[in-house]
């Protein structure tokens, strides 16, 4: 199982392009029912479908990428958050990254979004649909401090909140990445009613866009679900913590690629071998 990695990393290696990971080599989803394969850093997916561009509700950004494929559950998800969104706060929502045709790997920018069940949304909603150049050169709205400590007031906006407490609180959304500060936002805001909050996780960067992750599908029986988050609204010492001098970072460059689930590796080869 091994070899086959090594053998296309150093093929790669030796082509000069040692970006590129040879799931972006992959087109088309794989033909078959919709399977989500293995950890969200760690896996693929058969049977995707791509997020149809055409909505009253979202926007897709940066279709040039090929990044809008996901498990059927995604894309259902996208269409209910936005439905509610647009009837919450007029607002149209620009979906960023999901997946690649088959999942797996990317060259660069994320380290999950490899089993189809991970979603990047724009922490802004804009009330007029944005025109095909904008979503190809889409400009993201930095919402944090430049100290990295709250917010920035200026563009802060209540419906972001009301945003992220949509995605909370579906009930195939398992957890929700964004800033610190963000959070500290969040948290502040929530009033009596935090449950959603237990959802909404810290995490390094995200200053203009949450990242959303669902459930592993029922039917998905090789999809490898996380822990549920820890009990409570994360809004004490877990909050603090980010806000502390921490350790060396968890996103430290990974020496040895982790080996790839089986299937997913099988799924490859099989690529490799007819192309
Ligand atoms: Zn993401």
């Amino acid at each position: 199982m091994k070899k086959g990695w090594v053998g296309a990393i150093a093929v790669l290696l030796s082509a000069g392009v040692w970006a590129k990971t040879p799931w972006q080599a992959i087109a088309h989803p794989v033909p078959g029912t919709a399977q989500a394969i293995g950890a969200f850093s760690n896996g693929c997916i058969v049977g995707a479908q791509p997020l149809p561009l055409e909505s009253v509700n979202y926007q897709v950004m940066r279709v040039d990428q090929r990044r809008y494929f996901g498990h059927p559950d995604l894309l259902a998800f996208i269409a209910r958050l936005s439905a509610n969104v647009k009837k919450q706060t007029g607002g149209i929502v620009l979906v960023g990254d999901m997946g690649m045709p088959a999942g797996g790997r990317f060259s660069s920018g994320h380290a999950s979004h490899q089993s189809g069940l991970d979603a990047d949304i724009w922490l802004q909603m804009p009330l007029q649909r944005w025109t095909a150049q904008q979503l190809l050169k889409p400009q993201p709205i930095d919402l944090v401090a430049a100290n990295g400590r709250q917010v920035n007031p200026r563009l802060w906006q209540p419906q972001v909140t009301a945003l992220i407490k949509l995605a909370a609180q579906d009930h195939e959304v398992t957890r929700i990445f964004v800033n610190p500060a963000i959070k500290k936002q969040l948290c502040q805001e929530a009033g009596q009613d935090r449950d959603w909050l237990r959802k909404v996780r810290s995490w390094f960067a995200l200053r203009a866009h949450m990242h959303v992750r669902l459930r592993c599908p029922a039917d998905s029986l090789e999809c490898q679900d996380q822990e549920a988050p820890p009990a409570g609204d994360g809004c004490g010492a877990e909050l603090s913590s980010w806000f502390t001098p921490r350790q060396p970072s968890p996103e430290a460059p990974v020496k040895t690629p982790p080996p790839l689930p089986a299937s997913c590796q099988a799924l490859l080869d099989k690529h490799l071998l007819v192309n």
